[in-house]
């Protein structure tokens, strides 16, 4: 039998998990797939890339200390009742998403008149936004529009959310922000 690379990647595949040559192929993927994964440690999480949200097992290996921590695999998580299991091709491609030397993981400011970014401790940039927020509050908060009608609004502040916030980070993002009055919100779950 002659059996040319083509034919034989195109029987492979018609054949699912039996091979031109007789041979049952399931198996050895599966072990090459549980080879992958092996003594990895499972986190589950949330597909940060659309609202759908669908939910992730994240493998990765490594302790931290005598070897370095690293993703090394990235699937759909069956148990999650939103994918049960399923990844369209931007979540199928997560890995690349984490591991990316141009993923910003640290605050970066550029202060007012500033041509660079610095980098900044959360501490600082939240004590930063903080302080804005209060004195932007205390100057501008309406109780009442021009006419006297009640509208206890801030309108000189927005708050934008982002796409990889779940439901619930967006309801109490919300929440929060109409408690100070904010009318200009905007969040990818609309609430
Ligand atoms: S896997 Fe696709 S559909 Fe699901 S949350 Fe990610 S981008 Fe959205």
């Amino acid at each position: 039998m002659v059996l040319s690379r083509r034919s034989f990647l195109r029987l492979s595949a018609a054949g699912a998990a039996c091979s031109p040559l007789g041979f049952d192929l399931g198996p050895a993927r599966a072990a090459v797939r549980q080879l992958k994964i092996a003594r990895t440690t499972e986190t589950r999480s949330i597909c940060p890339y659309c609202s759908v949200s669908c939910g992730v097992i994240v493998h990765s290996r490594g302790d931290g200390k005598n070897t370095q921590r690293t993703v090394v695999h990235v699937e759909g998580d069956p148990d999650h009742p939103i994918n049960q299991g399923t990844l369209c091709p931007k979540g199928a491609s997560l890995r690349h998403y984490i591991l990316n030397d141009r993923r910003l993981t640290r605050v970066l400011h550029r202060r007012p008149g500033g041509t660079s970014w610095e980098p900044m401790s959360w501490d600082e940039a939240i004590r930063r936004i903080a302080r804005r927020i209060k004195d932007t509050r205390d100057a501008d908060f309406l109780a009442r529009d021009p006419q006297g009608r009640t509208v206890n609004r801030l309108e000189t502040v927005a708050a934008i959310g982002g796409c990889t916030d779940t439901g619930e980070f967006n309801w109490l993002f919300q929440k929060t922000a109409r408690a100070l009055g904010i009318v200009h919100l905007e969040q990818q779950s609309r609430i």
